[in-house]
């Protein structure tokens, strides 16, 4: 017997079988060891705002390097299933359509998808899991861009809506738009880096090795780009908050996290550039 994930309100995200063939808590023993809440139900780990909602498990510690991989698995494994309206419900594994449900998820979430995933880059550690998880997502390609919807046959006039300007899809938003550049060049200024900016978010990650900043400052280094990701999502929350997109000015960073982001950008440089390791 296995569950079907609706709503997520009836099922435990740990303890049942809703998830390939045994419970997450079996397949994942060290995660679950560090789950916040053992018996959260699925709905009480999905953060609905986010995107168009995103998985944001809790852990009681920040992940140690080895560990990291293993968060990676999990994700895997969760990638594409999603909450919806409709009530959780069951279905029996014996026959029938249950039986090629699973095996189809399985022989799906086994595709080696991976080897050009750079998820070495996502899970740096020390980076709070919401934050990685949506870079995952945009990895992926998966946040709600306005190309997105209108791929699903929404009516829009796709413009950024930051910049108003070029069409809006998840690698304009975190890289190429104006709003989003502001952010890379404070930084690659900081450090004195002039970068030839990569075209996906993938390439991004792939290419932001950091082999000038010393190994100690390379956790540092891999996760500024997660944060850059992480503020352009703030930042239009919070315009989509306010009423208004992009254009006329409407864009840009003024609030005090984003000036709390820098502050401690700023900090982290100056440990890196005062480090005898440093090799530009
Ligand atoms: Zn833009």
């Amino acid at each position: 017997m296995g569950f079907k994930v609706g709503k997520g309100n009836k099922i435990s995200f740990w303890t049942d079988v809703w998830c390939g063939d045994s419970a997450l808590s079996q397949r994942f023993p060290h995660l679950y060891t560090l789950a916040a809440n053992r018996n959260a139900k699925i709905e009480d780990l999905w953060d609905q705002n986010v995107g168009e909602g995103g998985w944001n498990l809790r852990f009681i510690r920040d992940f140690n390097d080895w560990e990291v991989g293993l968060v990676g698995e999990l994700l895997q494994a969760l990638r594409g299933i999603r909450i919806s309206w409709e009530d959780d419900s069951i279905f029996w594994r014996g026959g029938g359509s249950g039986q090629f449900r699973v095996k189809d998820a399985y022989s799906w979430l086994d595709r080696p998808m991976e080897v050009n995933f750079p998820k070495n880059r996502i899970w740096v550690g020390r980076v709070s899991t919401k934050i990685m998880f949506f870079t995952w997502e945009a990895t992926w390609g998966k946040i709600l861009t306005l190309d997105r919807l209108q791929k699903r046959g929404w009516q829009l006039l796709n413009r950024c809506f930051l910049c108003a300007c070029e069409a809006e899809s998840v690698d304009h938003l975190l890289i190429h738009c104006t709003v989003a550049r502001e952010l890379w060049d404070l930084v690659l200024g900081l450090v004195g880096v002039k970068w030839v900016f990569p075209k996906s978010v993938k390439e991004v990650l792939y290419s932001w090795g950091g082999s000038f900043v010393g190994k100690k400052k390379k956790k540092f280094w891999s996760s500024i780009p997660l944060f850059i990701f992480w503020m352009v999502l703030k930042e239009m929350n919070r315009l989509a908050l306010r009423g208004g997109g992009g254009g006329g000015g409407g864009g840009g960073f003024s609030n005090s996290e984003v000036q709390i982001f820098f502050c401690l950008l700023y900090l982290g440089s100056f440990v890196i550039s005062s480090n005898s390791e440093v090799r530009f």
